[in-house]
């Protein structure tokens, strides 16, 4: 979609904040560009999406894929970025003014690849997307909307390594989502 490489061409040279000067690479969004059924939210590149050019490629994302697999759902059918487009600093939380200097990339590529469903995933992803301040165990468990597009919020995969007993409450909220996409005639 040419709209969508002239964005992700204007990402690799953007210098808004201060993220450019330790990122290797800029982590555009990637997979289906043409309403997926999901597209997914994280928080921030880690160090293999750095160097990979390419989110969720590390343990986290072998996690999301797995349990996507899991549940009968075919990755080809998500797109995923994050809130911001670079690696912050040893993986701390992207900063409210770095959040804010990323978000028009973040809402151009939903406005563009049009998902059928949002799946925000963590803490800063779902805060950021709704504009509050709850926890993330607040806002999971009920159905949001970005414009007019139905969202979930859910942990991030990086979460659930660390808590694998938590593991129980993705799948229920992925599972949600599922049923949503299966039932609605509308979406
Ligand atoms: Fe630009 Fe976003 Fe990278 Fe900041 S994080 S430099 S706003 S692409």
């Amino acid at each position: 979609m040419k709209e969508l490489l002239v964005l992700r061409e204007q990402a690799l040279s953007c210098t808004a904040c201060n993220l450019h000067k330790s990122r290797t690479n800029v982590v555009f969004g990637v997979g289906n560009t043409n309403r997926p059924k999901i597209c997914f939210i994280g928080e921030a590149p880690g160090e293999k999406e750095d160097d990979a050019a390419e989110p969720f490629v590390g343990r986290s994302g072998q996690l999301l894929i797995n349990i996507l697999k899991e549940i009968g759902f075919n990755k080809h059918e998500t797109y995923i970025t994050n809130t911001v487009l670079c690696r912050p600093p040893r993986n701390r939380q992207p900063f409210p003014e770095e959040l804010a200097a990323c978000e028009h990339f973040l809402v151009e590529q939903l406005r563009l690849v049009n998902p059928k469903v949002i799946v925000t995933l963590g803490t800063t992803a779902s805060q950021h997307l709704f504009k509050v301040t709850t926890k993330i165990s607040q806002l999971r468990g009920k159905w949001w909307k970005w414009n007019d597009t139905p969202v979930r919020a859910t942990f991030h995969p990086s979460f659930l390594l660390r808590s694998p007993n938590m593991t129980k409450f993705f799948r229920e909220d992925l599972s949600e989502v599922l049923l949503l996409l299966d039932s609605s005639n509308n979406l």
